[in-house]
């Protein structure tokens, strides 16, 4: 069977963060229990499409899920699982934000399947969570992982956000060491990016400075060499996890392009499915999207046919970021052509800067590659 990756967008949060360009936004209970209906009906109509897959990963994401009431997305995956063949050792994750989360919830969603939390900290400092907008306490934070425990979820993420405004070395050194006493399975440790249109970037001289980009590197820097000497593996280069727990969900996004594992669909609003050659997106309006409920199609307000040369620089830049790096062989298998005729040039330039290196049949970004992978990968876009 073919193998597939859900993921499920849950568009409300509490309030908005102040660095925040998700589709997300607050809503009262009437609301989200309407969306519910709404994604159900598309979960049903979308699967009639999917009766030869199988579901490795359901994934949902936000927004922020863990606000719903906590029926509203026991209902939502007893559907899935109703509509989908899920494997039985399906990786089931659901990201939750610590101040919307309660033991009696936990054990509810552990109860209903979801067997992954992805809890969203990013920092340990409350003087940087403030200055977000983010609406919990780091012991909020310390709560919710306590009760997770608690409630039997073995598969814990643990999100973190560095380069944050005013934040310097030491405070994201606390932060680490800080998560690190929990144990967590997962951690996954991303810069902030300051995204236009956010309040943040509008507002941005009203915050304190971030931290300048050598800051921002020896930060980095630091997160790989803490992380590894507690046992985590780099298996991406903004995710460490313990042995055997690299996320599923994850994985099958970055391995888009191989054939053997290539598939994921986003139900709900704003998300986004990338199945064989072809990419669709759902509308972003919340209007539009209550209004549709017979056919899949209903619900697409973009529907892009992915050229051969799409996939293969789709290929390159998600496998680069992957530490293990993009098999030659497995290059060959997909596109039936050598990686090196389509781009010798750019990986002997890259290899020649010490910024990539092969082993084993596999290319893979070096340390010094890592520090510039975004002007490397974006090369991979210009054959
Ligand atoms: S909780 Fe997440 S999705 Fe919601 S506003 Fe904050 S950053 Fe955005």
């Amino acid at each position: 069977m073919k193998q597939l990756g859900i993921y499920i967008h849950i568009p409300f949060c509490v309030k908005k963060c102040v660095y925040c360009d998700f589709l997300s936004f607050p809503a009262d209970n009437a609301a989200k229990r309407t969306y519910m209906a709404a994604l159900q009906e598309e979960i049903r109509a979308v699967a009639r499409d999917y009766s030869a897959y199988e579901v490795r990963s359901v994934f949902f994401g936000g927004g922020t899920p863990s606000c719903m009431e906590k029926e509203l997305i026991g209902d939502c995956l007893l559907t899935v699982r109703e509509q989908f063949c899920v494997a039985d050792d399906a990786e089931i994750s659901m990201e939750v934000n610590p101040k919307t989360a309660s033991l009696e919830k936990l054990e509810y969603f552990r109860k209903a399947g979801i067997n992954r939390l992805s809890i969203g900290l990013q920092s340990a400092d409350d003087r940087e969570l403030k200055l977000l907008g983010r609406i919990h306490t780091y012991a909020d934070f310390l709560d919710v992982y306590a009760w997770a425990r608690q409630a039997g979820f073995q598969n814990i993420n643990i999100d973190l956000m560095s380069a944050l405004p005013g934040q310097n070395l030491e405070t994201w050194q606390k932060t680490l060491h800080s998560v690190l006493e929990l144990e967590p399975e997962h951690i996954s440790a991303y810069s902030l990016i300051v995204e236009e249109g956010t309040p943040l970037f509008d507002r941005i001289s009203q915050y304190p400075p971030l931290p300048d980009e050598e800051t921002d590197r020896l930060m980095y820097h630091e997160t790989k060499r803490l992380l590894a000497a507690h046992g985590y593996t780099r298996y991406e280069i903004s995710n460490y996890a313990k042995k055997g727990f690299e996320s599923h969900h994850n994985q099958i996004y970055w391995q888009r392009g191989c054939d053997h594992i290539s598939n994921y669909i986003g139900l709900g609003l704003g998300a986004s499915s990338t199945v064989g050659n072809y990419r669709y997106k759902n509308t972003d309006s919340l209007s539009e999207y209550l209004t549709f409920f017979s056919t899949p199609e209903a619900f697409r307000c973009e529907v892009q046919y992915l050229s051969k040369q799409e996939l293969m620089e789709e290929f390159m830049i998600l496998g680069l970021r992957r530490m293990e790096g993009i098999s030659e062989a497995e290059f060959q298998r997909t596109f039936q052509v050598s990686l090196c005729s389509i781009y010798k040039e750019t990986l002997s330039k890259w290899q020649a800067a010490g910024c990539l290196a092969k082993r084993d049949g596999f290319w893979f970004l070096t340390e010094q590659g890592i520090d510039v992978s975004n002007t490397v990968l974006a090369d991979f876009m210009k054959i």
